[in-house]
């Protein structure tokens, strides 16, 4: 635990708002953290918590937004409806995933992200779906690597990639993520953001490997407010981040209230956490719903 007491972000002139890099430099050269909310693209009918949680984000003038895509290309329409609409109000980050795709699909979905006002991907590799465990081995980019090195030099785009804390489940080590980490800097990556994770030491050894590998990048920190027992255990499958025991075990004993409150408390820490430890600022996930997404950020003190 720190006692780490986070600087209100000031706002930020026209320039550094141009890309990720540019505004995590001037809240840097500011002493400043950045604060940023991930969604996804709902399914019909389910657009009003997306909508209603984006308003709270302009509200709260967030540094920047990003949209989950999903693996496959599914729901795409979806994505790019959300995206024409999110991309004139705010930095939009769209997330790309290239597993089972084509070079030629995946530089129309570029060019598609790019008439909605898109300026910067998130480059995945994405997972095969349940309804096609064979999907990598189908499409002809096989690695989120290939697909930075195909948008760096296809496009002008500002690229972005995942790190993982925790370590990528079908990578072996840190270090072997950290080398990979290395090779996407190299190819043209400026940012990465992380997987969720429940440890500040998870993040601070990552960055460890990282350096070692020769990553200088910045590496936002992906935080998910613990709101809700059983999405927190679900996602944490997910994702193959561990939940401490002592905290997995106090959700446990807990009706769904005082579950909120134990998770809330528990993320609020962690971010206060990574701040202290050097993370330049907080991207937290918001599941389309912005109680606990701003709750979380107030909580640290970026609002
Ligand atoms: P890769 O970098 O390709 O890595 C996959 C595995 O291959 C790793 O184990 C890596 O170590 C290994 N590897 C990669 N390149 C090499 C190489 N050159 N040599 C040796 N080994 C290599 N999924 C979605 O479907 N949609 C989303 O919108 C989405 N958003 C995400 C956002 C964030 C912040 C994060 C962290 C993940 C997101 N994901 C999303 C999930 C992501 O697609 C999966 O975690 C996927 O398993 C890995 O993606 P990657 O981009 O890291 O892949």
């Amino acid at each position: 635990m720190s006692d780490f007491v986070t600087p209100p972000r000031t706002p930020l002139n026209p320039e550094a708002k141009k890309s990720v890099f540019s505004l995590l430099k001037a809240r840097a050269a500011m002493g400043q953290k950045s604060l940023s909310f991930e969604f996804f693209p709902p399914r019909d009918g389910a657009e009003e918590g997306l909508w209603n949680t984006f308003d709270a984000v302009l509200g709260v003038n967030a540094d920047f937004i990003s949209v989950t895509y999903g693996a496959g290309g599914s729901n795409q329409a979806k994505s790019f409806e959300v995206l024409d609409r999110m991309a004139p109000e705010i930095l939009t980050v769209g997330h790309l995933t290239c597993i089972g795709a084509s070079r030629a699909s995946t530089l129309a979905t570029v060019k598609r992200f790019e008439q909605a006002g898109v300026r910067t991907v998130l480059a995945l590799r994405g997972d095969s779906p349940k309804d096609n465990p064979d999907a990598l081995a189908q499409g002809e980019l096989k690695t989120a690597l290939e697909l930075v090195e195909l948008v760096h030099a296809q496009t002008d785009l500002e690229i972005g990639v995942a790190a993982f804390p925790e370590v990528h489940p079908e990578s072996g080590s840190l270090d072997h993520d950290a080398k990979v980490l290395a090779m996407k800097q190299a190819a043209g990556a400026s940012f990465a953001v992380t997987q969720l994770f429940f440890g500040v030491e998870h993040y601070t050894q990552m960055l460890a490997a990282g350096a070692s590998a020769g990553v200088n990048i910045p590496v936002i920190p992906g935080l998910m407010p613990v709101s809700n027992a059983k999405q927190l255990l679900r996602m944490a499958a997910m994702s193959g981040a561990a939940v401490p025991a002592e905290l997995a075990a106090k959700l446990e004993h807990s009706d769904e209230a005082e579950a909120r409150a134990i998770g809330m408390e528990y993320t609020i820490q962690l971010g206060k956490d990574l701040l202290a430890a050097g993370a330049p600022g907080l991207h937290i996930f918001t599941l389309n719903k912005p109680e606990a997404a701003l709750e979380l950020a107030a909580g640290v003190g970026l609002i």
